[in-house]
């Protein structure tokens, strides 16, 4: 359909959408309801019961399609219950590949609940893609990337893993919250399917909790849409709504992240006081090369670390932020800092953590759409 031809910041907005049938409403309404009325049995105009489909919901799954270059969208409760939906695909004696350095929760998900359903996960480094060919065996059904990851900011080549993936015929998902569509569009680039915390980017405001799949082939599709309505984590109406207008403002938002990210990390390198920034933009990033040809920029994410690696200090830096706010959590307009040793990745054992290289003075940022004067300021006054 025409839509497909046009460019990003026209489908953020038009995507998938229609004015409303009952009166024209632009912006899609809230249908604030559990289920429909039918003149008789399975007489009715599309929707039965808001687990198998809510209009609201509808709207924001064919904006993700849209946006995603994808054929078909899903949202879900959270960025987890987009994952739990995922891993539900497979069976016991099924083994995935999914990299070592992601986020916790997802981790968790695999280890915690999953590996005891009898799947087996082989978390493993991707910087360099070949790695992922040596733990493919029968068994192995899906691949699992998140690029970039978090909080050290690798990036993972998904075309050189989409080869290997469609070399065994594995499953290849992209976990894409950090990067956006606007940024990176992994079923361009051979993956077969794109996971989203829209609680972060898409969102955007930091105001709800939600997930979402985007995939190009409908028998893919038509399995995750029975697992959806199955197992039921669906994104209710309001919360759909909600990230269905922030979508709308999305590359306006991504563009001043960039610019902002990019201001701090070359702020943060030249500061004396910092012994090492991580930001895929340095062209001494070891996979900046494959960031610039994936991306169309390198995002608002940092990670940088004090010289002295000092636990006491990376926390007075964090606890005098005026403007960054110290909290979990990334993607919404407001800078926000963040101190994994302590919060996000505390309950990894310190030699653990520190071989990825989460050690006691790294801080993260999630920098936001604020004036970049006033940001590098902050930053300025809390590091001294
Ligand atoms: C937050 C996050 C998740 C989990 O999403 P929730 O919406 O919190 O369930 C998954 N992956 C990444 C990269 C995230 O940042």
């Amino acid at each position: 359909m025409e839509e497909k031809k046009l460019k990003f910041n026209s489908k953020a907005i038009h995507g998938g959408q229609q004015p409303d049938k009952a009166y024209g409403a632009v912006m899609p309404p809230i249908y604030q309801t559990s289920t429909y009325a039918q003149t008789t049995p399975g007489g009715h105009q599309g929707f039965e019961y808001s687990r198998s489909g809510n209009p609201t919901r509808t709207a924001l799954e064919n904006s993700l399609a849209s946006i995603e270059n994808g054929n078909y969208g899903l949202a879900f409760a959270s960025g987890l219950a987009a994952m739990d939906a995922v891993i539900k695909l497979l069976n016991p004696g099924d083994e995935v590949v999914s990299t070592n350095d992601l986020y916790g929760g997802s981790y968790r998900l695999f280890k915690q609940i999953f590996e005891k359903y009898g799947i087996k996960f082989h978390f493993i480094g991707m910087s360099d893609a070949a790695a992922v060919a040596d733990y493919i065996n029968e068994n192995t059904k899906l691949i699992w990337v998140e690029t970039p990851t978090n909080p050290m900011m690798n990036i993972i080549d998904i075309k050189a893993v989409a080869e290997i993936a469609k070399k065994y015929n594995i499953l290849l998902a992209v976990d894409n919250t950090f990067a956006t569509p606007y940024l990176q569009t992994p079923l361009d680039l051979g993956a077969d399917l794109v996971m989203h915390s829209a609680t972060k980017y898409l969102g955007g405001h930091s105001d709800l909790v939600a997930g979402a799949l985007v995939v190009k082939d409908k028998d893919l599709a038509d399995k995750l849409y029975f697992i959806q309505n199955a197992s039921g984590a669906v994104l209710g109406p309001m919360d759909s709504f909600l990230v269905l207008r922030g979508i709308k403002t999305l590359h306006v938002r991504i563009q001043r992240h960039c610019e902002n990210g990019e201001a701090i990390a070359r702020y943060l390198s030249s500061h004396d006081k910092i012994e090492k920034v991580y930001w895929p933009g340095f062209e001494d990033h070891p996979n900046h090369d494959i960031a610039k040809s994936q991306m169309k920029a390198f995002g608002g994410m940092i990670s940088f670390v004090t010289k002295g690696n000092s636990y006491e200090e990376a926390i007075k830096i964090v606890e005098r932020l005026k403007v960054f706010t110290l909290a979990e959590s990334l993607g919404g307009v407001e800078s926000l800092a963040g101190h994994p040793a302590s919060m996000t990745h505390a309950s990894i054992p310190k030699e653990e953590r520190e071989k990825s290289g989460v050690v006691d003075a790294l801080i993260r940022l999630s920098v936001g759409i604020e004036d970049e004067e006033d940001l590098i300021a902050d930053l300025g006054q809390a590091i001294g």
